[in-house]
C-alpha cells in the first residue's frame, strides 16, 4: 500500500431526501466536515461529500449524496438513487408540510432503491423547540409503521447527527458483513 494511502473494507453509498430547506445540506455538512452555515445557500449540482468511520475494527467510507436543488416532486433522478444502501429523509420539526410530504418521499425511494435499503426518518431543527409543529409522537408511530429508524435532529447544534449516520452505516455493515 502506497504510504498515506487508507485502507477501505467497504463503501456505503446514502442518500438524503426530503423537501427544500429542511436542513439536508447542513446535515451532511456537520456529518462531514463537522461544519454549520446559517445562511446556506440552495445546493447546486449534483454533489457527495465522504467520511469514513471505522466499524467493528473495519473501516467504511460513507459517500454521502446530497440533492441537487431538484426538491420538487419526481425532480430526483435514478441515478441519485441507484446504488443506495441507506437513506436519511428528513424533514423540518417546524414546517408541517416537510413532515406531511415524508410519504410520498418514501414512496419515491421504494420505488427507485434496492428493497433491502436501510432508511432513518430525521426530523431536524430540534432546536427549535418552540415552533415546533410536528410533535415526536406522530413520527415515531409513522417510522414505526414503516418499519425506519427514527432520530430527532439539530445540524445547527450538533444534536443527534452522528448517532443518525451511524445507527444507518451500522445496520448496513451488519446486513453486508
Ligand atoms: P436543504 O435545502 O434541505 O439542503 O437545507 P439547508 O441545509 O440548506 O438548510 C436550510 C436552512 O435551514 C438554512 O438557513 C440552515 O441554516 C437552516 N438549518 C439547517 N439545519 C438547521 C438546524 O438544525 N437548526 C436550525 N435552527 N436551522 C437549521
Ligand atoms: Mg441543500
Amino acid at each position: 500500500m502506497a504510504a498515506g494511502a487508507e485502507r477501505i473494507d467497504f463503501v456505503f453509498k446514502v442518500v438524503l431526501i426530503g423537501d427544500a430547506a429542511v436542513g439536508k445540506s447542513q446535515i451532511l455538512a456537520r456529518f462531514a466536515r463537522n461544519e454549520f452555515t446559517i445562511d446556506s445557500k440552495a445546493t447546486i449540482g449534483v454533489e457527495f461529500q465522504t467520511r469514513t468511520v471505522v466499524i467493528d475494527h473495519k473501516s467504511v467510507k460513507a459517500q454521502i449524496w446530497d440533492t441537487a436543488g431538484q426538491e420538487r416532486y419526481r425532480a430526483v433522478t435514478s441515478a441519485y438513487y441507484r446504488g443506495a444502501v441507506g437513506a436519511m429523509l428528513v424533514y423540518d420539526i417546524t414546517k408541517r408540510q416537510s413532515f406531511d410530504h415524508i410519504a410520498r418521499w418514501l414512496e419515491e425511494l421504494r420505488g427507485h432503491a434496492d428493497k433491502n435499503i436501510v432508511i432513518m426518518l430525521v426530523g431536524n431543527k430540534s432546536d427549535l423547540e418552540e415552533q415546533r409543529a410536528v410533535p415526536v409522537e406522530d413520527a415515531k408511530e409513522f417510522a414505526q409503521r414503516e418499519g425506519l429508524f427514527f432520530l430527532e435532529t439539530s445540524a445547527l447544534q450538533a444534536t443527534n447527527v452522528e448517532t443518525a449516520f451511524l445507527t444507518v452505516l451500522t445496520e448496513i455493515f451488519n446486513i453486508v458483513s
